[in-house]
């Protein structure tokens, strides 16, 4: 279990340099390694990083990682109910907004951390729910969000299962498959899953992605599912979320 308090009586920092720009961060060594197996490995193992106490992630993204030390510090995940009138297209903000929640869910499968990761899979698909609410668009998702979690997550991953069928339904439903052209000749994997879900839902094989409980893109591999009273309480926060942004147009 966490404790807090250790860290006035150990003091340790290390130094984690982040991007290319090599944004640096000074972060308690204690918690962070309690938070993450891969930090435990990198700082209490026999790597050269434990003797440094310092370490580099060039391929993370530094503002997604500003998110990730406010979590492990204890702060939950960000947002913003999106803001542009009902029937417009979303902004860059709303782009920006989900985009973050795609970097913050690769930054922690990478770093080995289940329950950020779920905790960004719940923030992603929550927003997607609610520009779905505000803009009126159905199953909205950008390609370049597609495009950076298939380059930069491992598979199997609920993130590319949950996109997937939202990618399926859109083309199902309004026929878009232009914009998704260049994604599929780059990512084969993506066109395959994109293939697979569309006869699934031509079967009625498979749930609405919003329609299933949000254990559905989870992973629990090192930690506990989730019980069915914190579904309970993330269904109603969901539910809410989306009724807030009904009543505002
Ligand atoms: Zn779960």
């Amino acid at each position: 279990m966490l404790n807090f308090s250790r860290l006035t009586t150990s003091g340790d920092i290390v130094k984690v340099y982040v991007g290319e720009i090599k944004k640096l961060w000074y972060i308690h060594e204690d918690l962070l390694c309690e938070r993450s197996e891969y930090f435990k490995k990198a700082f209490q193992g026999s790597f050269k990083e434990g003797q440094e106490k310092e370490i580099h992630l060039t391929e993370l993204d530094p503002k997604a990682f500003g998110q990730f030390v406010d979590w492990v510090y204890g702060a939950p995940l960000q947002t913003t109910v999106p803001n542009t009138g009902r029937g417009k297209a979303p902004s860059a903000t709303e782009f920006e907004q989900a985009f973050l929640f795609c970097k913050i869910y690769a930054a922690a499968q990478y770093l080995c951390m289940e329950n950020l990761q779920n905790d960004a899979m719940d923030m992603y698909s929550s927003y997607m729910q609610s520009i779905e609410a505000c803009f009126n668009i159905s199953w909205y998702v950008a390609s370049a969000h597609v495009e950076y979690i298939y380059n930069n997550t491992n598979r199997p991953s609920p993130m590319h299962d949950f996109m997937a069928r939202l990618v399926a339904k859109a083309i199902l439903r309004a026929s878009m498959t232009g914009q998704w052209d260049s994604v599929m000749e780059q990512c084969p994997a993506f066109a395959i899953d994109v293939v697979l879900k569309i006869q699934k839902l031509q079967k009625r094989g498979e749930n609405d992605a919003f329609d299933e409980p949000r254990c559905t893109f989870h992973v629990h591999e090192r930690t506990a599912k989730c019980s069915s009273d914190q579904l309970d309480v993330e269904i109603a926060t969901s539910r809410r979320l989306v009724q807030r942004v009904r009543t505002r147009y």
